[in-house]
């Protein structure tokens, strides 16, 4: 058996399809440059309608969104810049195409690589998508498409490419294993959209694994399972066949409340980076948006800060699709690990503990106020609630407010229409914020509680870091009594309390955060309706019981235990 990464949940069992990239070997000869750019011309011609072909056959599976990357790569085949740099390295040095094409497309795809910024980074990928088509073109080389399976199988691949993900024909390609790839890969989100298992990270896959091969992948528990016995396939087509019923089963939770055997009602909404992802939301039964995590739009814009039209669409959007529901966007939240293309921090020996998030737009007033406008403007659209992230003082919360307050009597004096319900409220994700939760309960209209961050701060272990990963322990309870804090805290002001951190939609955790009293729980659309299940299967009085003892305890193990001998009553 072979380990890897569950990428995208699921159960298959069919025959290994190896998709192996033709081998490119590229020599240097002298060569006429008339032919040679001819060759070329040819070449990018061929690209481009090979593109276009496989956009076409990924539109019939994939949603518009998910299609922008073939409109990167055929950006990126159309480039005047990347032929024109061909050509003219073509007349300098007159060798052939193919290795002057290779060399160009290196040294883009070096200088992509080398950017402190994860969205360029990422784009080399594309640049490299395209020119190995490019340089296939060129040698006459055939690239492998699944768009022309017709039989059931399991991909098995080193990485697969945005295009090898959008021509997967659903039909045929079960799921698939890659050597390499991590949770938020390319593939990995392909995977997830298209709601095929796929394993990911699976080191020595490609090695052992021949074409033709047996292979049950368990994309739950990122398990690979080579030439499997008679009986382990009948085991795991009899786990396919369950976990395809509980999928069906749990759509019935759909348009179902989420509340507990005596009564007591919560609300299950949904985390997004972007508009596109309301829709997820909706589909898995979101009842409103708990986070939307606005700093994607500004990592997302290319030279500058996103003006104040371009987030007023995107806020309208999400207030929109969500019709009556609430929405809470989070005003910028950056510095950290989140960087902009086009503006440079401060270096700080510790970004985490430094300017991020509501310190950087109470130094930067002019790029929260743009921000502010475009919420205001978006609220008369919706129910909004706008959030401010790590506050730690009361201070710091009544600067925010000020600005905000001063920004929309301006538009009201404008004649502009704002919302006359918005929320305003703060992320408690500060230990400080926690302790005075009932101070800061005073002045806000709510809480959503960032346990991503609450706990790297609560256990002074860094969220990124491997080593300490063991200090994330959302069931201790250290944890647990600032959540507890934070929820009280609200409460005595008569304001509600949610949690938008990973923890909201952890099933161990819902029972006790039911318990402590939470009132929203925000998590990815995907987790919604089996946290759904769980709340739904609880009683509050119980959990609540629960929940007191469980503060009472020592050790997460203990207070895990307790929760699971609660629930398996
Ligand atoms: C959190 O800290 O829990 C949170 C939701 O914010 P982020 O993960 O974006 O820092
Ligand atoms: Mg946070």
């Amino acid at each position: 058996m072979l380990k890897g990464i569950a990428a995208s949940q699921g159960i298959a069992v069919a025959k290994v399809y190896k998709l192996e990239q033709p081998v490119l070997d590229i020599r240097t000869f002298a060569a006429d440059p008339a032919d040679e750019i001819a060759k070329v011309g040819a070449a990018f011609e061929k690209t481009i309608a090979d593109i276009e072909k496989i956009k076409e056959v990924a539109s019939r599976s994939l949603k518009e969104e998910e299609l922008a990357i073939f409109d990167a790569h055929l950006m990126m085949a159309n480039d005047p810049e990347f032929r024109g740099q061909i050509e003219e390295e073509i007349k300098a040095v007159k060798e052939n195409a193919e290795s002057v094409a290779q060399r160009v497309a290196n040294n883009m795809v070096a200088m992509f690589e080398s950017m402190d910024n994860d969205y360029f980074r990422e784009r080399a990928a594309d640049v490299k998508d395209v020119a190995f088509r490019l340089m296939c073109n060129l040698t006459g080389k055939e690239i492998p498409n699944l768009a022309t399976l017709d039989k059931p199988v399991i991909v098995v691949a080193k990485d697969l490419t945005p295009s090898d993900t959008g021509s997967l024909n659903k039909e045929f390609a079960k799921g698939f294993a890659t050597e390499i790839g991590g949770r938020t890969s390319h593939s990995a989100i392909m995977a997830r959209s298209l709601e095929i298992p796929a394993v990911v990270g699976v080191k020595g896959i490609l090695e052992e694994a021949k074409d033709g091969d047996m292979v049950i992948l368990d994309a739950i528990n990122g398990e690979v399972i080579l030439n499997p016995s008679d009986e382990q396939i009948a085991e795991y087509e009899k786990k396919a066949a369950e976990f395809q019923a509980e999928k069906e089963a749990l759509k019935a939770l759909k348009d179902q409340p989420s509340v507990s055997t005596d009564g007591h009602k919560v609300e299950l909404v949904g985390n997004i980076g972007s508009p596109a992802d309301v829709e997820a939301v909706l589909a898995n039964g979101g009842e409103g948006v708990g986070l939307f995590r606005s700093e994607f739009l500004y990592m997302k814009s290319e030279d500058d800060f996103p003006d104040e039209e371009t987030q007023f669409e995107a806020y309208k959007t999400v207030l929109e699709s969500m019709g009556d529901h609430k929405v809470v966007i989070r005003t910028l939240d950056i510095g950290g690990d989140k960087k902009l293309k086009y503006y440079q921090f401060d270096e700080e020996m510790n970004p985490f503990l430094g300017v991020r998030a509501i310190r950087f737009c109470l130094i930067r007033k002019d790029v929260f106020r743009t921000q502010l406008r475009a919420l205001l403007r978006a609220s008369a659209y919706g129910h909004l609630g706008i959030m401010f992230p790590m506050i730690a003082t009361v201070a710091e919360f009544r600067a925010a407010k000020a600005v905000y307050d001063e920004e929309r009597a301006k538009l009201i004096a404008e004649g502009v229409k704002v919302g006359d319900d918005v929320e305003v409220g703060i992320m408690i994700e500060i230990p400080a914020a926690a302790v005075l939760a009932d101070r800061l309960g005073r002045e806000v209209d709510f809480f959503s509680i960032g346990t991503n961050d609450l706990i790297q701060y609560s256990m002074a272990a860094d969220r990124m870091s491997e080593p300490v990963s063991y200090l994330y322990q959302p069931l201790n309870p250290s944890i647990l009594r600032l959540i507890k804090m934070a929820i009280d805290g609200a409460h005595k002001s008569g304001k509600w309390c949610g949690m938008c951190g990973e923890m909201a939609g952890d099933e161990l955790a819902a029972p006790v955060l039911l318990g402590l009293g939470l009132d929203e729980f925000s998590m990815s659309a995907t987790s919604i309706l089996r946290a759904r299940k769980m709340i739904n299967s609880l009683s509050y009085a119980e959990m609540k019981e629960m929940a007191e003892k469980a503060l009472d305890m020592d050790t997460i193990e203990e207070v895990t235990e307790l929760v699971k001998a609660s629930i398996a009553k």
